[in-house]
């Protein structure tokens, strides 16, 4: 951890709430300020080198020193620098990453809302979602179906959605009709003597007792990641999507993928769901969608939905939803400006060549005495730290050896997240072969130093 060291930290400390931080403990730690970005470097106040390989909150594919997005805000910022997309107005930016989008997404996706961040998007999806099944006289059917250490988001209705404690605990969250289902990770959640498979069908026979004990015309909607990312980076077992979406289609229920990691091709595939085969009625996105230099957000959803959200505004009068950034022509300017980028320099293909390079320097761990799992798919991954590998016993203390981790690996001149005692990672899309050779090194005398931090 950074020792408190300049008049900068000592402000922040005074005077910031931090997001997703222990508090008490950042006062005596102090931040570690971050000044300025080089591809996939970043170097603090003092100079010092880091390798970001967490791409910020896995989400800088095209790196950190892009002039062609800083030049695209600055000619959309001189020439229109807000206007907003209520009441009928709208700017050119946003017309056409809208198009985009819908040319980029699953054909069954024609329509495009946007939102500042990933929460306010799932947030919309609640809503939208209530009012389409008011507008088709069938109020009853409100609740979600989510999972067990799923993120969504932190807002009320998405912080809901989320499965993760830290995330309800002192909130008063879930807030809206939830039901959580196991979370689809074998390696903590499979059982004695069951193999993948059999797990599999266990998660589907789940879901259908859930929908069979709460009732299909009560439930709205199922969401979910398409590879869990903050929830630890845990790739779905084989055949869950596919039995995941038959059911759902059975059952009358809506499909979500929750693409705010997945999308823009961190799993080799423009899409998360495209790797996991379904086809979803809605998606979030957002994240890479601007390589985060803008926050910026969409809901894409299907022509179905369009209609009977359209048909009820009629009614109504309005459509009574949206944000005074919605469709921002700056954010929506950098966001075609960073497909273009994406596009041209073929940084999914860059994905799908790494990704034997990286997972294999990921798996090249999986025989330290700390490492229980090594995991991943496309360019993200984790390591999952254990306090006995036979066992996969967890540390008593949950978090205490991924921040000593986390710690270390600062020193060594890498940013990882360490989710509890997960350490996960996700570079940006622009790496190159030797930039992984990199990391692997840098994780390794990490994961070299950690035991002796434990003890
Ligand atoms: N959905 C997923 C899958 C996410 O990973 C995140 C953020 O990490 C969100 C939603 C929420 O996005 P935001 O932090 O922009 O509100």
């Amino acid at each position: 951890m950074t020792l408190i060291s300049n008049s900068l930290a000592v402000v922040d400390i005074a005077t910031t709430l931090h997001p997703n931080t222990n508090l008490r403990q950042h006062e005596r730690t102090g931040p570690l300020v971050i000044d300025r970005g080089d591809g996939i470097r970043v170097y603090d106040d003092r100079g010092k080198e880091y390798i970001e390989g967490l791409a910020g909150l896995w989400s800088v594919a095209v790196g950190f020193s892009e002039k062609r997005l800083a030049d695209a805000a600055y000619k959309q910022m001189l020439k229109l620098p807000y206007y907003h997309t209520f009441s009928s107005k709208a700017n050119e930016p946003s017309i056409r990453l809208a198009e985009k989008l819908i040319e980029m997404t699953p054909s069954n996706l024609t329509r495009v809302f946007y939102t500042s961040s990933g929460s306010e998007a799932n947030d919309t999806i609640v809503k939208m979602v209530w009012y389409m099944n008011n507008a088709l006289g069938r109020p009853q059917k409100k609740k979600f179906l989510a999972r067990t250490k799923g993120y969504h988001g932190i807002t009320i209705a998405s912080g809901s959605l989320t499965g993760l404690p830290g995330n309800h605990r002192d909130f008063d969250l879930p807030a809206i009709p939830v039901r959580h289902l196991t979370c689809p990770h074998f390696y903590r959640f499979g059982m004695e003597g069951e193999d993948e498979a059999a797990f599999t069908a266990r998660l589907l026979a789940e879901l259908e007792a859930v929908i069979a004990e709460e009732d299909a015309d009560t439930i709205a909607a199922f969401i979910g990641e398409p590879l869990m990312s903050a929830g630890g980076v845990l790739p779905p077992p084989a055949g869950y999507w596919e039995g995941v979406e038959r059911i759902c289609r059975a059952n009358d229920i809506l499909l979500v993928s929750d693409e705010v990691i997945c999308g823009f091709g961190r799993l080799g595939t423009p899409f998360g769901c495209q790797k996991y085969g379904f086809t979803p009625d809605i998606m979030t996105l957002s994240k890479q969608i601007t390589s985060s230099y803008m926050p910026l957000a969409a809901v894409v959803f299907s022509e179905a939905i369009y209609d009977a959200i359209a048909d009820n505004s009629e009614k109504i009068g309005n459509f009574g939803h949206g944000f005074t950034a919605s469709g921002h022509p700056v954010a929506t300017a950098v966001a075609l400006e960073n497909l273009a980028i994406i596009e041209e320099n073929d940084l999914m293909g860059n994905a799908v060549r790494l990704e034997a390079q990286f997972q294999a320097g990921l798996k090249s761990f999986a025989d330290h005495p700390l490492v229980g799992e090594a995991r991943g798919a496309g360019l993200i991954g984790a390591l999952e730290l254990v306090s006995d590998k036979n066992t996969r016993k967890p540390f008593e203390k949950i978090g205490r050896a991924g921040a000593l981790a986390s710690g270390i690996g600062h020193d060594e001149g890498l940013i990882f997240r360490a989710i509890g005692d997960q350490l996960a990672l996700c570079p940006p899309l622009i790496v190159t072969s030797s930039d992984i050779s990199e990391i692997i090194t840098r994780l390794g005398r990490t994961l070299d130093r950690l035991p002796a931090a434990i003890a």
